[in-house]
């Protein structure tokens, strides 16, 4: 018989259901950061270890723990053992070929020993599929292209309509040129790159703040349960009332713990693992609407006839009580910001994808910028201004505009 108390509450009412909630994107396999073991954890990498995920056969397993291969690979090349070195990171990429990272260590590798059609093929693969500055302009500087520098500074055209594109905090400045050459395609106006605002105000939620007033919530409802009370005793932490997020984190890895001591099956904190490690993929989260007052105290020149501003931001957003906003946006304002955080391979543990995470911040540029300009929202799931309520929703609806939506933005964007 089970005992009452959370325990079985979080086993009866899904636990994987609560955090997949949260998140919004389930999450596949990562490495954990485990909240109670984070420091007992990442033993100094050595041949042994990467022997042994290479000897694996079993090839799902080996994936999970290639990063053994890796950092022992890095240790041979810091050493100076750059041709062994290579032959380690090569099976690595046997396990795990979407690793961009891994690829550009590669190429470099490959230069090294003068193998430069091989570093070519390598350096070829990231510059095709990376998201990342640093590692588009690795790979550019492999295959001779020009590397990613910042935009040269602009200003409104003096008459007509325009879309001002502003980078909120450091952003990838090869998505932010992509697309003001897509939305000049698109709007059929200019889109120039004001210069950036980088004061940016502290966080507003440390990561992983939402899933650990949950789990308050939950010590809270069940404040009697001999294992919370327990474990509570235990670390000298009181479940009613636990201010750092870090240190419930450290209870719920020991209640849950105990639950698979206890049961034979569940898999209880590798779960809870794993989402806590997405929640730090995702990172702390910035109220959407002091950003765009910023944004639009920033540039007050906005306020002329045709022209709107779009903040862009790599922070993840939300807005009042919300999980979380893809973008916000203020037609008194004629200003809208968006992050593109949550469209990232990174932070989704998905293959790279750059030609994906343009298309999906196209389709919320687009989105935004109609709420700038007070384009009511769109009904067909066709367009991109459709609202999506997951992001398989959004990669679902459609990239372009829709009839009535291209009408408003024409309306809107006429010179008057
Ligand atoms: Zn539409």
């Amino acid at each position: 018989m089970r005992t009452a108390g959370p325990i079985a509450f979080l086993m009866s009412s899904s636990f994987r259901f609560l955090v997949a909630g949260l998140l919004l994107i389930v999450v596949g396999t990562s490495l954990s950061i485990s909240p109670a073991a984070a420091a007992d954890k990442a033993p100094q990498p050595s041949r042994r270890a990467a022997e042994s995920v290479l000897r694996d056969s079993d090839n799902v397993r080996a994936s999970r723990q290639v990063d053994e291969v890796f950092r022992w690979a890095d240790t041979l090349r810091q050493e100076g053992q750059s041709a062994e070195s290579l032959k380690f990171v090569e099976a690595g990429l046997r396990l795990a070929p979407f690793r961009m990272d891994q690829q550009i260590v590669a190429a470099e590798l490959l230069l090294i020993s003068r193998q430069t059609n091989a570093a070519r093929e390598h350096a070829s693969i990231v510059w095709q599929r990376a998201e990342s500055d640093e590692l588009l302009s690795a790979a550019a500087g492999v295959l001779g292209l020009p590397t990613i520098t910042n935009p040269p500074a602009t200003t409104w055209p003096e008459r007509g309509p325009a879309i001002g594109l502003v980078p909120l905090g450091p952003v990838d400045l090869w998505l932010l040129r992509a697309l003001q050459t897509d939305l000049g395609k698109v709007l059929q106006v200019p889109v120039v790159i004001l210069p950036a605002i980088t004061n940016l105000p502290t966080a507003d939620r440390p990561p992983g703040h939402l899933l650990a007033e949950q789990w308050r919530k939950r010590f809270r409802d069940y404040p009697h349960d001999p294992v919370l009370v327990a474990k509570g005793r235990k670390l000298q932490l009181n479940p009613k009332s636990i201010p750092s997020n870090e240190d419930v984190f450290r209870l719920v890895s020991a209640v849950l713990e105990s639950e698979d001591r206890r049961t034979k099956g569940t898999n209880l904190v590798a779960d809870f693992e794993r989402d806590y490690a997405a929640l730090n993929r995702l990172g702390a989260q910035w109220r959407a609407e002091p950003l765009l007052e910023l944004l639009a105290s920033a540039h007050p020149e906005v306020h002329k006839p045709g022209r709107a501003l779009l903040g862009v931001t790599r922070n993840d957003l939300f807005n009042g009580e919300s999980r979380f906003v893809f973008g916000l946006g203020n037609s008194e304002k004629r200003s809208a910001v968006f992050s593109y955080r949550r469209f990232t391979a990174s932070v989704n543990d998905t293959a790279p994808n750059s030609a994906k995470l343009l298309e999906r911040a196209r389709k919320q540029s687009l989105s935004s910028i109609g709420f700038a300009l007070g384009i009511p929202r769109c009904s067909s799931p066709l367009c991109a201004r459709a609202y999506p309520n997951s992001l398989d929703e959004f990669d679902a609806k459609g990239s372009d505009l829709c009839d009535a939506c291209l009408r408003g933005f024409r309306w809107e964007l006429v010179p008057r």
